[in-house]
């Protein structure tokens, strides 16, 4: 979204940014912020800035959470929490309210534009870039980052030439989503400085049965769940949430979370294992006695009655059904240990017959990417190219459901925007 003509980019600058997403926008907004009348030009390949911001949360951009903490990503958890100890909940609460943009707490922990619309941060994150002067130039591609003619610089090569900068930010993003701009295309110009780049894979990405799953009846029914993901008979991963049993799979809060460890796994060749329990908190013994006791007091309930009593009776029946070969209506009295057994085995431990994530076009992030040991946590700047920093999704963190992503970006965003206007101050630099 840009409410302007995209000015030409300009030859030279103080800081270049590559990519106008979240963590770019943050960067260039904290830079200029610090010091004014640096000249900060932000370079986006696509003809329109935000369209990730645009569709996440729904349409609602769920900017950041009540509480974030480092164990809400994967990553390296000692500099995810400086990078997250120096850009908090508080500090963004009142940057959002600083840029115009009140925001209101779900109780989820969500926290949303309380005008319930993604334009309002979009707009806001543009017209406050305006304000400081910084260049936002669309539709210009960068293909690659190297030296620069003068000692310290860098030259940004991009769709219309090239723009040399003392500090260049890489805030291009990961594959998620890939037509809003974000193709991974940022990792191969790193890569070519010196970089590592740890195998990107889909994350928070709904998952995809075996053709001819036997759970179509359930495709649209939600409810509490627990997903543990095994490889190896290694437990790589246990949570519990909401899933979504979707046409081709399954999807939810919970599922979404879970799926990067399946993906991952899987990329390994590990032939990872999915297995769903609807008794979150009760083990296989705990639920079988809990059903032994209910044969002897009530004999005549059936297997589907009695779990109705604690977890969402059709998703207990098709589980039975399926992964016990067992009638929901049989009086639990009835049931033969082995058949109980093996019911309370598929209702605790059923393996979901996954076969793949669905896809980088539904993957709201990518796991893998820069890893942090390669750039300094508290100038986001990296190790490896002096005058490179790398900021937001590129980086290999990815965070939870529930704004967290956001919230990596704009602190990421932060730590660099800063760090750059105190080295800018002290090399000097009064801008025009
Ligand atoms: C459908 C969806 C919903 C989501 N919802 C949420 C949510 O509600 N809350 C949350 O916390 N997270 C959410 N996320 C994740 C969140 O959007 C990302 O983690 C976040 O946008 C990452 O910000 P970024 O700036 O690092 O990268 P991006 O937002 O991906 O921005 C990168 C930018 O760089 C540009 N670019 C890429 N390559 C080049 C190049 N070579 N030259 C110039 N420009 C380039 C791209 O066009 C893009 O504008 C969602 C993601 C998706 C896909």
């Amino acid at each position: 979204m840009s409410a302007h003509a995209a000015p030409p980019c300009p030859p030279a600058a103080d800081v270049a940014v590559v990519g106008a997403g979240a963590a770019g926008l943050a960067t260039a907004i904290f830079a200029a912020e610090a010091a004014p009348g640096a000249r900060i030009v932000v370079l986006e390949g696509a003809a329109k800035i935000g369209a990730k911001m645009l569709v996440s949360g729904g349409g609602r951009c769920n900017v950041t959470n009540a509480v974030v903490t480092a164990a809400d990503f994967n990553g390296v958890r000692p500099i995810v929490r400086n990078v997250l100890a120096a850009f908090g909940v508080d500090a963004t609460i009142a940057w959002f309210t600083s840029l115009g943009v009140e925001l209101k707490r779900e109780e989820t922990g969500k926290l949303f534009p309380a005008a319930n619309t993604a334009t309002a941060v979009v707009q806001a994150l543009v017209a406050r870039c305006l304000v400081l002067g910084v260049t936002l130039a669309t539709g210009c591609r960068v293909a690659a980052v190297g030296r620069g003619d003068a000692p310290g610089m860098l030259r940004v090569h991009h769709a219309h030439g090239a723009l040399d900068a003392s500090r260049v930010v890489m805030a291009t993003g990961g594959r998620s989503l890939p037509k809003t701009g974000s193709d991974g295309a940022g990792w191969e110009i790193v890569a070519r400085l010196g970089h590592t780049v740890t195998a990107p894979h889909q994350a928070l990405v709904p998952l995809v049965f075996t053709a001819g799953a036997p759970f179509a009846a359930l495709a649209g029914i939600s409810h509490p769940a627990e997903l543990a993901t095994f490889a190896h008979g290694k437990l790589l991963d246990r949570r519990a949430g909401s899933l979504l049993w979707t046409h081709a799979g399954v999807s939810g809060p919970v599922v979404l979370d879970a799926s990067r460890h399946w993906v991952i796994a899987a990329a390994a060749g590990a032939r990872p294992e999915l297995r769903l329990s609807l008794f979150g908190d009760e083990d296989f013994a705990a639920v079988d006695r809990r059903l032994l006791a209910l044969a002897r007091e009530r004999p005549k309930l059936s297997l589907a009655r009695a779990l109705a009593a604690s977890v969402p009776e059709r998703a207990a029946a098709t589980l039975v059904r399926v992964g016990a070969a067992l009638e929901p209506a049989t009086p639990i009295a009835r049931l033969t240990r082995e058949e109980r057994r093996r019911a309370v085995h598929a209702l605790t431990a059923l393996p979901l017959p996954v076969e793949r994530p669905r896809g980088w076009n539904y993957a709201e992030v990518t796991a893998g990417g820069v890893p942090l040991a390669e750039i300094d946590q508290r100038t986001m700047a990296s190790r490896v190219v002096p005058g490179l920093h790398l900021v937001g999704e590129m980086l290999d963190c990815d965070g939870r459901i529930g704004g967290f992503n956001f919230h990596w970006a704009w602190a990421t965003g932060h730590v660099a925007g800063r760090a750059i206007a105190r080295w800018l101050r002290a090399a000097g630099c009064k801008g025009d």
